[in-house]
């Protein structure tokens, strides 16, 4: 017995030790190469720009073209921190496109399904078949897609709330049925989904910049994982252990029973919009310049503001909802443009128990330690 305490007792040291060395991860999970035939560069030399610039893992999403990250020539000398994970974008009828995250070899993208609905469930399926998981990639593009067609779609957990190559839908409200990102996000959540958003480039030109060309370093995730390879990467991603961001670097967030606490790093931040790449923020007219830190409930409602770059909400003192999410922005005033707003959001936390549905997964690798996830 005393045997087995003392075995317990290390496991959980161990447990709680390979927790706490947990790191960030900068990464994007969509871009595009010369394969395609409308992208300018190599496999090779965007992996370079992606290496050269501070990232730490990159999924090379081609347009249903698998490329086997050991078939790809490396940058030399190659940063011990900067790996490459297999991917691919899924790309369907009716503008469909969704990016298969780790697979294992390439994902069919058949087309039978009529409804939109089911194109997508089934890129979903295929995409587990190859041992990934589905992020939808940019859900207002063409009008593909409107959220009562993704409501009914089981298995995805993943979308594009922020896509560089398709800068406008981001943003704007052009429709009812094609709501900005945000919104979009809300209405999935609210209607019961689990769902976490990623930031993406999806960028195309590495030759020309511009800020209507679909240029690199605009849209990422920063990942806290406790190891830095593809599956573990996937498995926080799948998880919800990562934000997003479009500038705004974030020192610390953490989630307890009853606390979210957050604080942006206002010299990281200003540091990464000082770097020479050619990016542009929300047109936010009229908004105060600085941090401001939002933490938003069901169907988007907005709970709490604090215009600092640090807050601490306490989860027992607020009105009851489903989910909560935080989303930290950063205001600064361009000499030509004017105000341009900046952004990391914080994945949901539920409050309704919805993510034990996240067990119907397949895939071990999703799973450590063979319970679940724990905090
Ligand atoms: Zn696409
Ligand atoms: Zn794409």
């Amino acid at each position: 017995m005393k045997t087995l305490l003392a075995l317990l007792a290390l496991l959980t040291a161990l447990f709680s030790v390979g927790c706490s060395s947990a790191k960030w991860y900068k990464g994007n999970t969509h871009v595009h190469t010369i394969l395609c035939g409308h992208a300018d560069s190599s496999p090779e030399a965007v992996t370079k720009w992606y290496h050269d610039h501070d990232y730490n893992f990159l999924i090379l999403s081609e347009h249903n073209i698998f490329i086997d990250p050991s078939k790809v020539k490396m940058p030399t000398p190659l940063k011990k921190d900067f790996i490459l994970i297999p991917g691919q974008e899924v790309t369907g009828i009716k503008n469909i496109h969704t990016t298969a995250m780790n697979i294992k070899s390439l994902t069919p993208w058949g087309d039978l399904p009529k409804s939109r609905d089911k194109v997508l469930q089934r890129q979903v399926d295929e995409i587990e078949k190859k041992g990934g998981v589905t992020i939808l990639n940019h859900p207002n593009y063409k009008t593909s897609l409107t959220p009562k067609d993704v409501f009914p779609v089981e298995k995805l957990y993943m979308f594009e709330v922020f896509n560089n190559s398709w800068f406008e839908s981001n943003y704007s409200e052009y429709h009812e049925d094609h709501p900005s990102e945000e919104v979009w996000w809300d209405r999935l959540l609210s209607e019961g989904m689990i769902m976490y958003g990623v930031g993406s480039d999806d960028a195309h030109d590495f030759k020309k910049y511009g800020l209507k060309k679909s240029n690199p370093g605009r849209g990422w995730v920063m990942v806290r994982s406790e190891k830095l390879d593809a599956d573990s990467i996937t498995r926080a991603m799948f998880h919800g252990d990562f934000y997003t961001s479009t500038g705004v670097h974030l020192s610390e967030y953490k989630v307890t029973k009853n606390k979210i606490i957050v604080t942006a790093s206002r010299s990281e931040t200003i540091k990464e919009l000082e770097k020479q790449i050619v990016r542009r923020g929300k047109s936010v007219p009229g908004q105060k310049t600085g941090f401001k830190i939002e933490l938003i409930g069901q169907k988007g409602k907005l709970i709490k503001t604090a215009n600092s770059s640090w807050a601490e909400f306490d989860l027992t003192k607020l009105p009851k909802s489903a989910y909560f999410r935080v989303k930290v922005s950063y205001v600064q005033n361009h000499p030509e443009r004017g105000k341009e707003g900046f952004y990391a959001w914080c994945q949901p936390i539920f409050k309704d128990g919805r993510e034990k549905k996240l067990r119907v997964y397949q895939h071990d690798y999703l799973y450590p330690h063979g319970h679940g996830h724990g905090h």
